[in-house]
Formats: C-alpha cells, structure tokens, sequence
C-alpha cells in the first residue's frame, strides 16, 4: 500500500498555530496528526480569542506523547496597528479568562448587529441569524456577512461586498472593539498565563516593546514566517538583553494556506518549551 512519508520539520517544536476552532483549516485532532508525523515533540495551539480546540489537541497529544501547551492569540490595537499577544498556559483563574473571551465574543456580535442595522438602511436586509449560519461556530466576523449578501443575490463577488460595504471607510464600516496589547498582556498573567508578543515584524518600536516589557510582557517570538534574518537579530538581541523568552513558531493555517509554510518549520527548541513550562508553572504559584 502506498503510504505518504510527510518530511520532517526543522524545529522539535512550534509554538503557534491554528485550527477550525479560529480560522485554521484542520480540525486540532489533524493538526495534533502532523505535528506528530512530521517529528515534532511539542506543540502549542494559539487560535485566535479562543480556547475551544484544546480539549480534542489535549486527548489527541496524550495518545501520540506530543507535548501539548495550551495557548491562545489575542488582536490588539495599538496607534493605529495591529498587535497580536500571545498566551501560553493560562489557567490558574480559569474563569477570568473564560469570561474575557465571553465578552469579545458578546463584542464581535454586538458590532455585526451595528453593521447589519447599517446595511438595512442601505436596503440590504439580512439577519443575524442568516449570518450566523456561515460562522459555523466560529467567530463571527465581516467574511460571513459577506457570504450571507453573495447568498441573497446582493453582491456577486466577495470583493465587490467587502469594498463596497464593509471596509474601512466604507458605507456599512464599523470599528472593532479596541483592546491594547497592556490589557491583553495583564488578563494573561492574570489568568496564570505567559504573555509573548507575536511576530513583531516592522510594526513596532523597541520603546514600545520596552513599555510592554514594563507592562508585564515575558517574551518575544522571534522564528516566524514573516521576519527577515535581520529581524530576527534584532529581537533575538532585545530578547537576550531583557531576560525575555525568545519564542517561535510557523503560524501555520492549514495546507497550502500560505505557500512554503509548514508546520515546524519555525519554531523552538525543546530546552525553549522546558523554559516556558517552568514560567508557567512558576504564573501559578
Ligand atoms: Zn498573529
Ligand atoms: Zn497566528
């Protein structure tokens, strides 16, 4: 029988991706699957504002002796740009978290119902319900208003929807709900968690990095798709000089979801997840 060898990873292990429970593409029990195929030891799950996928990643690890850390990845504004936080391993004040993702998630439905009341006064009629059924239980966002309007015939691209009604700027535009990188990095550690600032890339400054350092940030990704060598230095060096964990991972959304990123092919090594499993059993204390 012919039997597909998946290539082993570069790194033991990879400390961000996602699953169906965010925008990823496979379900946490197949990404559990790759990690374990492609020789990885340890793997952490960071979706987006959710901790839905670790209950199936934790069973699924346990069976295959994969590392599993739990993780999740919160949006944040900041001047204008977005900055995405990092959390591994909250759990001590289970509840606080569970309530903060409760109220982003009352958030998210709170600003499609605005932007739905928008639209109808543009004579665009749709329900949140009818929108609804395109999240499928995910996080309901802008793509699925989008889709609910290509299905009664208001639009007939998805482009055209989005440019027309919903970006920035457009007719039937409203803002997210605002949360700074501090507030995401304090209800973190207040939930018993390690905070990291995610793929910094260009976007920004060392004193910011400085500032969130002072805040209560504890580490900086560094190994990610989207940084140049040059990056890479530059917050290996801040990382180093603060004392801070320098964490990686691919950021990996499924197959052929962004072309040349596989999983584990940015990442850790095994002595990095004995470093961060030590912080977060010493958040708890
Ligand atoms: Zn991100
Ligand atoms: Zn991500």
């Amino acid at each position: 029988m012919y039997c597909e060898v998946k290539p082993k990873a570069k790194y033991k292990a990879d400390l961000h991706c996602h699953t169906t429970a965010s925008d990823g593409i496979l379900t946490p029990a197949e990404i559990v699957r790759l990690a374990d195929e492609r020789g990885l030891r340890a793997l952490a799950i960071t979706d987006h504002d959710t901790i839905e996928g670790w209950v199936e990643a934790e069973k699924f690890a346990s069976q295959v002796g994969l590392r599993l850390i739990k993780g999740l990845e919160i949006n944040t504004d900041w001047k204008g740009k977005e900055i995405h936080i990092l959390g591994y391993g909250p759990g001590k004040e289970k509840g606080s978290l569970e309530r903060f993702l409760e109220e982003l998630r009352r958030k998210r439905v709170d600003r499609i119902e605005e932007i739905l009341a928008k639209l109808s006064r543009l004579n665009i009629h749709l329900s949140l319900t009818e929108v609804k059924q395109y999240a499928k239980g995910q996080s309901i966002g802008r793509p699925h208003v989008v889709q609910a309007m290509m299905a009664k015939g208001y639009v007939s691209t998805y482009q055209e929807g989005f440019e027309k009604y919903l970006k920035i700027g457009a007719p039937a535009y409203v803002p997210r709900a605002k949360l700074t990188p501090t507030e995401a990095i304090s209800i973190i550690r207040e939930a018993g968690g390690v905070a990291v600032l995610a793929h910094p890339g260009n976007n920004v400054s060392q004193e910011e990095i400085q500032k969130w350092i002072e805040d209560g940030l504890q580490g900086i990704e560094i190994s990610h798709p989207d940084h140049t060598p040059n990056q890479k230095k530059k917050y290996e060096r801040l990382a180093f000089r603060n004392g801070l964990l320098a964490t990686g991972g691919s950021d990996y959304h499924g197959p052929r979801v962004k072309p040349g990123v596989e999983l584990g092919d940015w990442g850790v090594d095994l002595e990095l997840v004995d470093q961060l499993e030590q912080l977060i059993i010493s958040s708890r204390l």
